[in-house]
């Protein structure tokens, strides 16, 4: 019996499998937008290995998910622990230790101030709860003209029918217009649009002017915004100043405007504090978790909420309460992987380890800054991202299979390549990464030579 190798792995995924955020015809193609379809057996730390004995550096934590390496042994222990006690109950009418811990320990996180979780399993979902609660608070507080949702320009929050409505990439949300109760979308207070003389701070500054000038003219029947705080992930690592968020707090206050904080990305210490939005010293009303809050194990989301917010729901009547549910809310596998997590960051103290990691991802990329191709090098915290000056629609294609043929798992956004490695990097990967993406760059703006490394399934 032969043992099972990457292309025997591939032919029976593209037969069986649909694989997200793809378009299948690419992993079929010898084009220029041929993309690879990489067959994992197994992960070990950064690593990610192949079934023919190849390894690629993860250099964007599996979508952003994962921390702390691939099958790493504390979260590994804790969900083998976990196994043996409980794998799941539901949560309406039940409680277990695990979810009881984690919100309670999410709740200290935010000093306090969003003391009740609301589980979910996505991202997606997350966002669509914190609408509908948004949403439901005005209609139990009596003005239920309060019902629109304003987010930012280029914003991502999900890919679900209701989070459409405040997700604003063209690519995911056009073939399905018809379908989204569209939110409005006000200035993004992306850095990169200083004008000659303009800093950071003046742009954040000139896009609450907009959230302003919105809020005055329609605040009446906005119920929420939405914001990923200091970087917009999806629109291509977009960072802007937190100067922003502090404005837009004020903002949302004074028109009574539910601000929600959408973290599920750049939360858990992403971009240097543990939540993002503790860079401009403010609070959201409303919080969504997911991505790395289970440490890249398994699917779950929380939706932190203030006092305010909680206490509209409690009532006597059933349909003044919030009756969402998802059949797994609040899985007590999921749970504990997010409290060995927690743990994780507590033993380690990443915060702090993760400042040097961080100075060491900008050393190794520095040299980037003088590439002639490279515009707008940039970096918060764990994130390092850059644009490349390039016309050619299948641009983060090559340079996704030359990055795969350097040992790397690097999958630019558009023209934008970023990298976004688990907290466990080490100075060697670090410098491995950098040297990957600049062969890459250099490989996929050669027009068509990077595909000659991977030669896609016939
Ligand atoms: C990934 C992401 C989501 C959606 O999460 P899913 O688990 O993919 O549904 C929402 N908001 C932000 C900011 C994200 O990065």
């Amino acid at each position: 019996m032969h043992a099972m190798n990457n292309q025997d792995w591939l032919a029976r995924s593209l037969a069986a499998v649909w694989h997200p955020c793809t378009q299948m015809q690419h992993h079929h193609s010898q084009g220029p937008m041929a993309l690879p379809l990489v067959p994992i057996a197994r992960g070990a730390g950064a690593w990610l290995f192949d079934f023919d004995g190849k390894r690629y550096l993860d250099g964007i934590s599996s979508w952003w998910t994962n921390l702390f390496g691939h099958a790493n042994p504390r979260i590994n222990a804790a969900l083998k622990e976990q196994l043996e006690s409980l794998e799941h109950v539901m949560l309406a009418g039940f409680t277990h230790p695990p979810v009881v811990e984690l919100s309670e320990r999410l709740s200290a996180l935010t000093g306090g101030h969003l003391g009740h979780a609301f589980y979910a399993s996505d991202g997606a979902s997350a966002t669509e709860i914190a609408l509908k609660m948004s949403f439901h608070y005005w209609q139990n507080r009596g003005r239920p003209q309060k019902n629109r949702f304003l987010c930012l320009k280029g914003g991502y929050h999900g890919e679900t029918v209701g989070a459409l409505a405040v997700t604003d990439v063209a690519l995911f949300k056009d073939a399905y217009a018809p379908l989204v109760r569209q939110a409005d979308t006000v200035m993004c207070p992306d850095s990169r649009r200083a004008e000659p003389g303009e800093t950071a701070i003046d742009v954040a500054r000139r896009a609450a002017a907009a959230l302003e000038a919105k809020l005055e003219a329609e605040g009446e029947h906005i119920a929420a915004l939405i914001v990923e705080p200091l970087v917009q992930g999806a629109a291509g690592m977009v960072m802007y100043d937190p100067e922003y968020l502090r404005l837009a707090r004020q903002l949302c206050d004074r028109y009574e405007v539910h601000l929600i904080c959408d973290e599920i990305a750049v939360g858990c210490g992403r971009t240097g504090t543990f939540f993002a939005h503790e860079q401009a010293g403010i609070k959201p009303d409303l919080l969504c978790l997911s991505k790395g809050i289970s440490g890249g194990y398994l699917p779950l989301a929380i939706v932190l909420g203030t006092d305010a917010i909680y206490a509209a729901f409690y009532d006597e009547a059933t349909q003044r309460g919030f009756l969402h549910s998802h059949s797994y809310t609040g899985n007590p596998l999921a749970c504990r992987a997010a409290l060995a997590t927690l743990d994780l960051f507590e033993a380690d103290q990443v915060l702090i380890a993760n400042q040097a990691r961080a100075a060491q991802i900008k050393a190794a990329f520095a040299p980037l800054a003088g590439h002639p191709r490279v515009r707008h090098l940039r970096q918060q915290g764990m994130i390092l991202a850059f644009d490349v000056d390039s016309s050619d629609p299948a641009f983060s294609h090559r340079f996704y299979r030359a990055a795969l043929a350097q040992e790397a798992l690097v999958r630019p956004m558009g023209n934008t390549v970023y990298v976004m490695p688990p907290y466990i990097v080490s100075p060697e990967e670090i410098a491995h990464l950098a040297q990957a993406v600049a062969g890459a760059l250099d490989a996929a703006l050669e027009n068509g030579e990077a595909a000659k490394h991977w030669p896609p399934p016939g």
